[in-house]
């Protein structure tokens, strides 16, 4: 499961400062930023700051660090956002999962109820 990681894509220049975003929470391992397009009232996206294309990517080759980060600031996310009637953690993966950006971002979705869904 080899990749070659695109460091032109869009939140790699987020991540480079080369675009501005507004962050909701940032660590030493990972950014949260608004959608720019949102899909309901939260919608926050968390990536890692290291070069992984997908979530299996990061899964498999990130450090403990890097995935604690991750996680914490899942965590920071929901705890500034607000959700706790519930939210909607979407992580869609490559073609069939019709990821759009190339650099592993996972969504929060929440602020309303979501409907049901499966795919
Ligand atoms: P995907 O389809 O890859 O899971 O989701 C990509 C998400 O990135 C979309 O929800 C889209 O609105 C968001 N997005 C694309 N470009 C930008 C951008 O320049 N800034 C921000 N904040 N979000 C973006």
């Amino acid at each position: 499961m080899e990749y070659a990681y695109d460091d032109q894509n869009i939140f790699a220049k987020i991540l480079r400062g080369e675009i501005p975003n507004k962050t909701v929470y940032e660590n030493d391992h990972a950014l949260a930023f608004e959608d720019i397009t949102p899909q309901a009232p939260v919608h926050v996206l968390v990536i890692p700051k290291g070069p992984y294309m997908s979530l299996d990517h990061f899964a498999r080759d990130a450090s403990a660090e890097e995935h604690s980060g991750f996680m914490q600031a899942v965590a920071e996310v929901c705890r500034l956002t607000g959700v706790e009637e519930g939210f909607r953690a979407i992580a869609n993966t490559r073609a069939h999962g019709v990821q759009e950006v190339p650099h592993y971002h996972m969504h929060i979705l929440g602020g309303r109820p979501m409907g049901r869904m499966l795919a």
